[in-house]
């Protein structure tokens, strides 16, 4: 579904990615891991038209994106669900979900709208809430609901656990298992690479904006480099 090859970024003359080379197939969740400042969300960014590459080619379900604006490649299917959450905090829960759907025919609303509810029923009894008032735990799963409303074919999920409780945790990789088996394919930002390994099929391990490793998530889970690095041992 996604083929990234060749990728470079660099902010001014500070490189971010060098020649990154990755693909998320159909129906698959893949793991990119990796330390502070590798260039995880720089790939995320990149991706969902927010940052412009210098070089290479992003192909996604058989056209090539690199450089469309950000609204055309969510109308093509690509949902970014950024790094710390980043909902709209003045806004109500339900305005927050209807603006991620905001491409979407105005009929399908309120099904869409009840899909996330069914999922997150924590949602579902706060509609009138203000954002900025949930907890951490309720704004990621707000951010997660709001990409999911615009019905992504793919959605780049960037650190969806970041500064949630272990228990929390658990409950958003249940959920990400569960809304990929309802079919949509993901990539997957992580720090918590043993939860993100363990969820996804195929993983790739970014280093100072390179990859050095790649394979299946079992193997990465094994393999003593990744153990040393990120696994603690
Ligand atoms: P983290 O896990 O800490 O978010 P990351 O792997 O997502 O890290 P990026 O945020 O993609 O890494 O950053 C990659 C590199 O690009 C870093 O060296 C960072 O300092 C640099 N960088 C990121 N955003 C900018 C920017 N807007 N301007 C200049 N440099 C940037």
């Amino acid at each position: 579904m996604l083929e990234i090859a060749n990728l470079s970024v660099a902010y001014g003359p500070i490189p971010a990615l060098d020649n990154v080379t990755l693909a998320v197939g159909t129906g698959r969740i893949v793991a990119l891991i990796g330390a502070n400042g590798a260039g995880k969300s720089t790939l995320m960014r990149t991706v969902s038209g927010l940052q412009r590459p210098q070089a290479g080619t992003i192909l996604f379900a058989g056209q090539y994106i690199q450089g469309a604006a950000p609204h055309d490649i969510v109308r093509r299917g690509v949902a970014l669900c950024p790094e710390g959450r980043r909902v709209f905090p003045h806004l109500t829960v339900r305005e927050n979900l209807v603006l991620g759907g905001y491409h979407r025919p105005k009929r399908e609303l309120e099904g869409d709208l009840v899909r996330v509810y069914q999922l997150f029923p924590r949602l579902g009894e706060r509609l009138r809430q203000r954002a900025g008032g949930l907890s951490g735990g309720e704004q990621q799963m707000l951010a997660l609901g709001r990409a999911l409303m615009s019905r992504p074919r793919l959605l780049l999920l960037d650190e969806p656990s970041l500064g949630l409780a272990p228990l929390l945790v658990q409950e958003v990789f249940k959920m990400l298992a569960q809304i990929n088996r309802e079919g949509t394919t993901m990539l997957l930002v992580e720090q918590n690479a043993v939860a993100a390994l363990r969820l996804a099929h195929y993983g790739y391990l970014l280093e100072n904006g390179r990859i050095i490793l790649e394979g299946p998530s079992n193997r990465l889970l094994n393999d003593p480099m990744v153990q040393a690095a990120y696994l603690g041992g």
